[in-house]
């Protein structure tokens, strides 16, 4: 699970991360009003949506009068934000941040993740901060310090230094910095994040290390133990179909391709979708309907398969084991007849009451097209839909 920029900043300030002061605004006098309290003279208007990139896409400005804030304020509420995390569709503009302006002397990048290769939870900081990390990991990798934390022993002193002197922090201002990776792994943990980065963490003219931009990712397994994050929650942010996937308990995910497919388990449902690619289309969703389908379930999963204009035909791909064929056969041809599905559909089933299912399907009268193997029923998709 995302969240907001000003939602991370209310989260890293629980662990005691300095970051500026700010206000999430969502019409634009609350914002001039959020401006005046504040108080100084100037003041940045922060795009709030779920996407890093703001500030290219014209998404952050300062603005130097309440008068800027203002305009600012009314360029941003509203705007289709199109940064590289969003797609070329861009994502709608609904909150703000007003925050105060920083006074920058130097941008680092620090996050706390998972790193998958050690499986440990890793620091990783740069000095070229504000920038695209993936960028840097690309042309100036030797720009990235990481260090690999003992989750028995957490990050040690001597850790926390060689990622402030790796990034070359001056000697005045390394006890701030060394208190704030300490604290970002405290948060990391005790929040259940996989991901935590500041990007920029900031050198301020007087010294202060403070967090300028925050972003979080959130295991979801383990958001029942974090009622106040779940607070967070923010749907116009997330895919309506993964939304609505997610009320019937579906695994769902949105994909840029053209064939939909329904599968039951998770690896079955990867292996589906490589075995599409392998005979050269592309799926448009990942989706999972568990081991406990009912007609109802795959009817609802046919249903949100097809709200995505882009989807030309449907693979069912089937391991009857605790779900029965004749069940998810039962549900396909509800489900198909429901729908008035005019798209191509390729069924292939196999295990339990597997011939029943099949008779099921053949008595349906519908143009059901029925598979063996997994390379049978990919290719027969993938030219059925070339040829619709
Ligand atoms: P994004 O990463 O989505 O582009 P950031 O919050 O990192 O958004 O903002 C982009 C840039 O805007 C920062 O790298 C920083 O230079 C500047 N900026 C952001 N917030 C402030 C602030 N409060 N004061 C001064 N400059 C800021
Ligand atoms: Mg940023």
């Amino acid at each position: 699970m995302k969240i907001h920029e000003y939602q991370a900043k209310e989260v890293l300030r629980r662990f005691g991360v300095v970051t500026p002061r700010g206000v999430p605004c969502f019409d634009v006098d609350q914002a001039v009003a959020a401006a005046e309290s504040l108080g100084g003279k100037v003041w940045v208007v922060k795009a709030q949506i779920h996407a890093g990139g703001r500030g290219k896409g014209g998404g952050v400005k300062v603005a130097k009068s309440l008068d800027e804030v203002r305009d600012f304020a009314k360029q941003i509420m509203g705007m289709q934000l199109v940064t590289h995390q969003t797609g070329p569709e861009g994502q709608k503009v609904r909150r703000l941040l007003i925050e105060e302006g920083a006074d920058i002397k130097k941008e680092y990048y620090v996050a706390a993740l998972t790193d998958r290769a050690t499986q440990k939870v890793a620091l990783m900081a740069s000095s070229e901060g504000g920038m695209d990390i993936e960028e840097v990991a690309h042309n100036t990798p030797e720009k990235i310090i990481k260090v690999f934390v003992d989750p028995l022993v957490g990050l040690t002193d001597a850790q926390a230094k060689e990622l402030a002197d790796g990034i070359g922090v001056p000697a005045a201002s390394q006890a701030q910095a060394i208190d704030t990776f300490r604290k970002l792994y405290t948060c990391y943990m005790e929040t259940d994040a996989s991901l935590a980065e500041i990007n920029p963490l900031i050198l301020e003219g007087n010294g202060n290390i403070k967090a300028l931009d925050a972003k979080f990712n959130f295991d979801s397994n383990a958001l029942y133990r974090h009622e106040d994050i779940v607070a967070y929650r923010d749907l116009d942010e997330e895919d309506p179909a993964e939304i609505e996937a997610s009320k019937f308990d579906l695994s769902y995910v949105s994909l840029d391709g053209n064939i939909g497919c329904l599968v039951n388990g998770a690896g079955l449902a990867m292996a589906t979708m490589d075995v599409i690619k392998l005979y050269g289309a592309e799926p448009a969703n990942f989706l999972d309907v568990g081991g406990g389908a009912t007609t109802e379930k795959v009817t609802e999963a046919f249903k949100i398969m097809l709200r995505n204009p882009n989807v030309r035909g449907i693979l069912v791909n089937i391991f009857g084991g605790i779900m029965r064929c004749d069940t998810i056969a039962t549900g396909v041809v509800a489900a198909a007849r429901e729908v008035h599905l005019t798209v191509p559909l390729v069924v292939r089933m196999k295990g339990t009451n597997e011939q029943l299912g099949k008779q099921i399907l053949a008595d349906s009268g519908l143009p059901i097209i029925t598979a063996d193997s997994m390379a049978d029923a990919a290719q027969k998709i993938v030219s059925a839909v070339a040829g619709h």
